[in-house]
């Protein structure tokens, strides 16, 4: 059994949360890596439980440190896989990142024995912006932004290993606990 990087993409609001919850919960065994950003903590976010909350100036010291294994920027703010959490991590069991396309793919790059990528997406897209709006967290121009966002995410889910749409959130629990069974095997 060899332990993996577990790479889960899908846009804001598609209910990866719930998954990667569920996921952690039922296995011991695979840990979350939680990445740095530039960006205020939302409401109800806590620091080093969905984020690390750094200043711009940390972050940019932390990237000549080489201390991330992939960062990237998103709607004006940074966010960053911390390395040494994750190869640390990778010796004894399997590590979870909850990140976008550009950085999987990174990912991907830089750990091509280890990653595997899981895309969830909408069952549609009027579906997600329904979700969205009943988030209530952000504006209208940075909902559009998102929306804008989602599209170019979901064009790139060829490059993916595996791509789930999540109409039954229950059957998607499944169904990537199936891959992680899998590819640990491989
Ligand atoms: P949000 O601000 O909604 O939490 O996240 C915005 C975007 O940043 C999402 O697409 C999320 O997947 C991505 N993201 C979160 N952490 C990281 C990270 O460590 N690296 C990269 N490349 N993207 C991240």
């Amino acid at each position: 059994m060899r332990n993996i990087l577990l790479v889960l993409s899908g846009p804001s609001g598609v209910g990866k949360g719930t998954i990667v919850n569920y996921l952690l919960e039922e296995d011991k065994n695979l840990v979350k890596s939680v990445s740095c950003t530039t960006r205020a903590p939302r409401e109800g976010e806590q620091n080093g439980r969905e984020y690390f909350f750094i200043s711009g100036q940390e972050f940019q010291n932390r990237i000549l440190e080489n201390d991330f294994l992939e960062y990237d920027e998103h709607f004006g703010n940074f966010y960053g896989t911390p390395r040494s959490f994750v190869e640390r991590q990778l010796k004894e069991r399997s590590v979870l990142l909850e990140i976008d396309v550009v950085g999987a793919l990174n990912a991907k790059r830089l750990m091509p024995e280890r990653a595997v990528l899981v895309m969830v997406t909408p069952p549609s897209m009027e579906e997600l912006e329904k979700r969205l709006s009943g988030r209530g967290s952000e504006t209208e121009e940075e909902r559009e932004s998102r929306l804008r966002r989602v599209r170019y995410e979901l064009e790139q889910a060829h490059l993916y290993d595996y791509v789930l749409v999540n109409d039954d959130s229950r059957l998607t629990k499944a169904k990537i606990q199936e891959i992680i069974r899998k590819e640990k095997e491989k």
